[in-house]
């Protein structure tokens, strides 16, 4: 997207919210862009590492201990990195659209200071409470089953 458009959007949110927007958009993209890029980088090279460790096969059953603590690690890692990606993806997709800063949930804006904290939050404070809570009673419930 050029900077004029970003420019108008800006412009646009503002006047949709019926707030001054006080979050510069271009930033934004330069850091969601940025974090992208990390996150793909980091991707590749977890994966990278993952199969030349199961190539170095060994028959050591310490190295093999070791080894499966150290693949689990990178899977967790893996797998936050993808849920950061899909964050970061998420924002950009939205901030394209023009809906970058306004709640998903409420369509109220999202506190720049949240924004500045958080560029890739898509929910306002209390929308992200509330989900945190139903998620953590799904938690619960599920545990109860258990
Ligand atoms: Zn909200």
């Amino acid at each position: 997207m050029k900077k004029e458009n970003l420019r108008l959007l800006t412009t646009a949110l503002a006047l949709l919210g019926g707030h001054e927007m006080s979050v510069d958009l271009e930033k934004v993209r330069i850091y969601l862009e940025g974090e992208r890029a990390r996150l793909f980088r980091e991707l590749n090279i977890l994966e990278d590492h993952q199969s030349h460790r199961i190539g170095n096969y060994s028959d050591n059953t310490e190295h093999k201990v070791g080894r499966r603590i150290e693949l689990e690690h990178q899977i967790l890692s893996n797998q936050r990195a993808q849920q950061q990606l899909m964050e970061v993806d998420h924002a950009l997709k939205r901030l394209y659209e023009g809906s970058y800063g306004l709640c998903e949930s409420c369509s109220e804006p999202i506190p720049s200071a949240r924004l500045e904290a958080i560029p890739q939050a898509t929910l306002c404070i209390n929308c992200k409470t509330k989900e945190e809570k139903s998620q953590v009673n799904c938690d619960r419930i599920r545990s109860l089953h258990q």
